[in-house]
């Protein structure tokens, strides 16, 4: 998929059409419910003991996950307006094998 440098675009904060340039964002760094400090809050709680990892909150995953279903992944693309230098996000990815911004 190929996406412009910069597109018109409606900004929120100017209430009109302004020039917008276009970022990929990176995908992956999100921050999940259940990592560290959270499995600790679950622990503290009285939850998550006994036997093995109880499903989650642990390493390892109990059942093996089903890979490879999809050959594209989700990107996110962040729009900076050049008027206000103020930034919008899309709120929904779109499913590309690979995205060039030309
Ligand atoms: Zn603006």
């Amino acid at each position: 998929m190929k996406i412009p440098k910069s597109i018109k675009r409606y900004c929120k904060h100017c209430r009109k059409h302004t020039d917008q340039k276009v970022t990929q964002l990176k995908t992956g760094t999100k921050r999940g419910s259940l990592k560290r400090g959270s499995i600790q809050r679950a622990k503290k709680r009285g939850l998550g003991r006994g036997y093995g990892n109880k499903g989650r909150w642990g390493s390892k995953p109990t059942k093996p996950k089903r890979t490879g279903a999809k050959t594209s992944k989700k990107t996110y693309l962040r729009y900076t307006c050049k008027v206000c230098n103020k930034s919008s996000m899309t709120t929904f990815g779109i499913r590309t094998k690979k995205l060039e911004i030309i």
